[in-house]
């Protein structure tokens, strides 16, 4: 029987409705910027596997960091006990987060925001501090599927069948622009205006701000300007609300610098990261938070401690691949070039009858009329994308070559052409 069939038999897919859905596509191996299925047809991966993969598939680096730790220390129980890989990797990641000093681990990003909004709620209870119990969040963001994660994801519209179980949480509206976006303005100051009214009337009941800065991925990789992002920051510290930057997908230099907390010029008091953290091998979780945060942790009785922690947590397997990742991120140019043919090949798409065109470092998206029809046709020509709503958007593992990715963008604007040609 075909992968596929039985994969049919006993699988229940994510985000799938089984009974519409067709079958998946089987995938054999993975080599640097390819995935190949069971008939050996290379796909180039423009999504990086779901957002994690950062330098290639397979890459050797990785693959032997792996192998390595596997042979030493697999894994060991975090509470009471600690290891290299987990303290070597906190020890590089510090120097790219100034301003941060504490790191807690768990196995992916539902679970880093989970722990995020723990942290912060307990903050206040370990101050005696019980009037603070409403989160703040944007319209349309996006934060994992676990129940914390999904309550300030209210608005995702992925979770609405279980809004009867959140707990309570005030949105501001979200001003997505693009280039030549004429009304952002106005949307900004919308926003600005919502979020002035929360504060007013619930400033002082508020425990924490959470976000995806500069882009909400899974709402359409929809974005905003970092200026705006500052001045809520700024308006919602004025509150002494806490702020969560949701770093899962835009964190190691997706958006063109290491984090977004860098050039919108900020310290938010949590930053989450997951997905690229180990470079697309393991799954493994961050939420790292600063010594004022920690300090309201630090005291005697147990319950003013952070009771949570995962079987997984801090595996060093995880750990390995993370260092073995991080050590390939610090050296390498490519994400400009992404970037900058991203930049010349967008503008180009616009002539076609595709809008909203946007970009941020190695991320780039614009709006079709036919996603499906589009997908399907990248799909044959042996490119991996997957649209989310109108928005396609490529985000390539920073292997990608120029060929690699001009190729891709040719292809693109050839299936753009003939999709709209079959419409007139
Ligand atoms: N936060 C953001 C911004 C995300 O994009 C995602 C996943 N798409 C998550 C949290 C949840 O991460 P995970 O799927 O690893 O639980």
């Amino acid at each position: 029987m075909h992968l596929k069939d039985r994969d049919r038999k006993l699988i229940w897919h994510p985000f799938t409705q089984e009974k519409t859905a067709e079958s998946s596509i089987a995938i054999k191996r993975g080599y640097g910027s390819y995935l190949y299925d069971t008939d050996d047809k290379p796909y180039l991966d423009l999504i990086s596997s779901w957002w994690v993969n950062l330098h290639g598939h397979a890459h050797p680096n990785i693959v032997k960091a792996i192998h390595r730790q596997s042979m030493t220390l697999e894994h060991v129980i975090f509470a009471g006990f600690t290891h290299e890989p987990a303290v070597q990797l906190c020890e590089k990641l510090q120097p790219l987060l100034p301003g941060f000093s504490k790191f807690f681990f768990s196995d992916n990003g539902s679970t880093a925001v989970e722990v995020a909004l723990k942290m912060a709620y307990q903050y206040w209870r370990n101050q005696g501090v019980l009037k603070r119990t409403i989160f703040l969040s944007f319209d349309g963001g996006y934060h994992g599927d676990t129940f914390g994660a999904m309550s300030v994801g209210v608005k995702s519209g992925f979770h609405t069948l279980f809004s009867d179980l959140f707990f309570p949480v005030l949105t501001i509206p979200f001003p997505a622009t693009w280039d030549g976006d004429e009304a952002i303005e106005s949307k900004e100051a919308y926003a600005l205006e919502v979020l002035a009214s929360h504060l007013s009337s619930s400033g002082d009941s508020i425990v924490a701000l959470v976000l995806e800065p500069l882009i909400q991925g899974a709402n359409g990789m929809k974005m905003c300007r970092p200026a705006f992002v500052k001045q809520v920051v700024h308006l919602v510290q004025n509150y002494g609300i806490l702020v969560i930057f949701d770093e899962v997908m835009t964190g190691f230099g997706r958006t063109g610098t290491y984090f977004c907390f860098e050039q919108i010029n900020i310290i938010p008091d949590f930053v989450c990261l997951a997905k690229g953290l180990t470079g697309g091998f393991l799954p493994l979780a961050l939420t790292i938070t600063t010594e004022s945060v920690y300090n309201a942790f630090w005291d005697e009785p147990l319950n003013k401690s952070f009771a949570h922690g995962h079987s997984y947590t801090a595996n060093p397997l995880g750990c390995a691949a993370a260092i073995a990742s991080l050590d390939l991120l610090i050296q390498p140019s490519t994400m400009q070039s992404i970037q900058a043919i991203h930049h010349t090949h967008t503008k180009e798409i616009l002539n076609l009858p595709a809008k909203h065109r946007r970009t941020t470092g190695t991320i780039a998206a614009f709006d079709v009329d036919n996603p499906q029809a589009f997908k399907k046709k990248c799909f044959e020509q042996g490119l991996l994308i997957r649209p989310l709503g109108n928005a396609v958007y490529l985000l390539p593992p920073y292997s990608t070559t120029v060929p690699e990715l001009e190729e891709a963008y040719k292809k693109i604007k050839n299936i753009i052409f003939d999709i709209q040609l079959k419409k007139t």
